[in-house]
């Protein structure tokens, strides 16, 4: 069956670091890939950083930061060319007793079953679910990648190698290595990932979306455009805001945003289409667990399409993943509530609203996959 993207050849340079788990590590080897060293890079430990640059909390972790290009690569690598064509933009799909996906280049293809995997914009839950869109959480992630070798000698060896924690008040910051350019993991060859999730209200959402031209782009304007005055911005925030050491790696890279939003659909399957991944259900970032979804969904519904027809088989698909998407959805949330909370005024704030427990912070982070793991549990035992 033919894989078919809309984007384009240079996507396998798309450089955006991404935590791994236990699960993906699993549906990765299932399919062929070893999740070996050069799939990501390890970290045991954690750092809070206060805004002087000292550490005030130390802990142990066990990480493996990989990223986008990486995975895609080693999963591209295991297709043949035929079967992924890139640069076939889907503009929406019919159904009698097959179904046809029809093309922005008028082609059309038939198949018995289309997996749509068209990510948070879905063309086809736009199709088949026009009422569901996506709903801003209210903050939005500044993100910023530096190569090592650019990462000044001194702060390298103070920072690079650690998962690191700033907390300026209502915001969250964290930094840490990941594959480099080319997907390389060997000292020196690696980079830098940021992402600081700032409370950022919808007027001022639609400042940052707009270009110096005047021009609106919805929420996602494309990085190039976002506007000088906006960086600059930033730039001089993350110089007052948090550790001198992550601010100057900041202030080096190209950074540009991604507003926060989830998305919960209340059906996943139509008549032969299955929606995956994001274009199912999209958590917030916290969880870090947005490709081990996707990865999950895709097991689920290969293995339910074994022995019987495909009408059963996409049943069965949405009893176990529409639960397991549900409750990723609401852990998300209330990873994030403190950030969303950030909007309201101070007197309709909760307590753990107005005031984060570090230790709190903490240890969501090293119960991540644990986390995971229970809302896989707890979405079977309803199935
Ligand atoms: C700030 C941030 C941090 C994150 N951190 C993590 C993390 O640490 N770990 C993690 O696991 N996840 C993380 N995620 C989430 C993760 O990126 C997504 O959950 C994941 O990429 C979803 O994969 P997908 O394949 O469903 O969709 P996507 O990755 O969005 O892919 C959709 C694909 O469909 C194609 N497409 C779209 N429309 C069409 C069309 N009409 N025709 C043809 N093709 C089309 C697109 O070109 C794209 O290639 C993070 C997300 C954000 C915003």
């Amino acid at each position: 069956m033919p894989l078919c993207s809309s984007a384009i050849p240079s996507l396998t340079g798309r450089g955006a670091g991404l935590s791994t788990h236990p699960q993906l590590i699993d549906v990765l080897r299932r399919v062929g890939v070893d999740f070996d060293e050069s799939m990501g890079v390890k970290l045991d430990t954690f750092i809070f950083l206060d805004r002087s640059g000292k550490t005030y909390l130390e802990a142990k972790t066990v990480r493996v930061m990989s990223s986008w290009g990486r995975l895609y690569r080693s999963l591209r690598d295991l297709l043949p060319p035929q079967s992924y064509r890139l640069g076939m933009s889907l503009r929406h799909v019919e159904q009698d007793s097959g179904v046809s996906a029809i093309f922005a280049d008028g082609s059309r293809l038939g198949a018995d079953l289309l997996v749509a995997a068209d990510g948070v914009r879905s063309t086809v839950r736009e199709q088949f679910l026009p009422q569901v869109v996506p709903n801003y959480a209210g903050y939005v992630a500044w993100r910023a990648m530096l190569d090592e070798r650019e990462i000044p000698p001194a702060i390298r060896a103070e920072v690079f190698e650690r998962y690191t924690f700033c907390l300026p008040e209502g915001e969250l910051f964290l930094a840490y290595p990941v594959p480099g350019r080319n997907n390389e993991t060997q000292v020196g060859r690696r980079a830098y990932n940021i992402v600081w999730y700032r409370p950022t209200a919808p007027d001022a959402l639609v400042d940052l979306c707009t270009d110096a031209q005047g021009q609106y782009h919805g929420t996602a304007i494309p990085p190039p455009l976002i506007r000088p005055d906006v960086l600059a911005a930033i730039k001089a925030t993350a110089r007052a805001l948090v550790a001198p050491q992550v601010a100057e790696i900041f202030c080096r890279a190209q950074p540009f945003f991604q507003p926060i939003f989830d998305l919960e659909s209340p059906q996943i399957v139509f008549g032969r289409v299955a929606l995956l991944g994001d274009a199912a259900f999209v958590a917030r970032p916290h969880v870090g667990a947005g490709v081990t979804k996707a990865g999950l969904d895709a097991v689920s519904l290969a293995d339910a399409t074994v022995g019987q027809d495909v009408a059963a088989a996409l049943l069965q698909y949405q009893r176990e993943q529409q639960p397991f998407g549900r409750g990723l959805v609401a852990l998300g949330r209330q990873e994030g509530a403190y950030l969303s909370a950030q909007l309201k005024p101070p007197d309709q704030r909760t307590a753990a609203e107005l005031k984060r427990d570090v230790k709190d912070v903490l240890l969501s982070h090293q119960l991540r996959s644990e986390s995971l793991r229970d809302v896989l549990a707890a979405s079977r035992r309803v199935v």
